[in-house]
């Protein structure tokens, strides 16, 4: 198994956790690009959000579901927060297991560099 994050869901490798469940995983950014930076995972290998299909649908709604639910426990629910797929090369995509960024505590610049 070669893909970070799947050696991270399983175990194999550390991360500093802040939701688990059957599906999903969220742990804390190594490289934190602001005061709050949680990525949220399923657990199953899916490469990018061009390999999602209709059967995926209810597992990504659960991505977002706990990305704004972990945004509400740690404060950020009114003041906002970001939450945002990388898809391939151009958008900066660096590890190719689907993971959703959830980003707060700063105000953050728009339109995105
Ligand atoms: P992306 O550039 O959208 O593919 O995002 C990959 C993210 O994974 C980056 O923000 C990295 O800082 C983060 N990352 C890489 N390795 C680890 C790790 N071992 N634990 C936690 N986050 C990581
Ligand atoms: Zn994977």
């Amino acid at each position: 198994m070669s893909c970070l994050f799947c050696r991270i869901a399983s175990g194999e490798i550390p991360a500093s956790k802040v939701y688990e469940d059957t599906d999903v995983l969220a742990f804390n950014d190594i490289n934190p690009q602001a005061p709050l930076h949680v990525l949220v995972i399923p657990k199953q290998h899916i490469a990018t959000t061009n390999d999602l299909t209709e059967a995926d649908e209810a597992l990504v709604g659960k991505l977002v579901r706990t990305a704004a639910a972990l945004a509400a426990q740690k404060g950020y629910a009114d003041r906002g927060y970001r939450a945002v797929f990388n898809c391939n090369a151009e958008a900066g995509q660096t590890v190719f297991h689907i993971h959703l960024h959830l980003l707060a505590g700063r105000s953050l610049g728009w339109p995105p560099g």
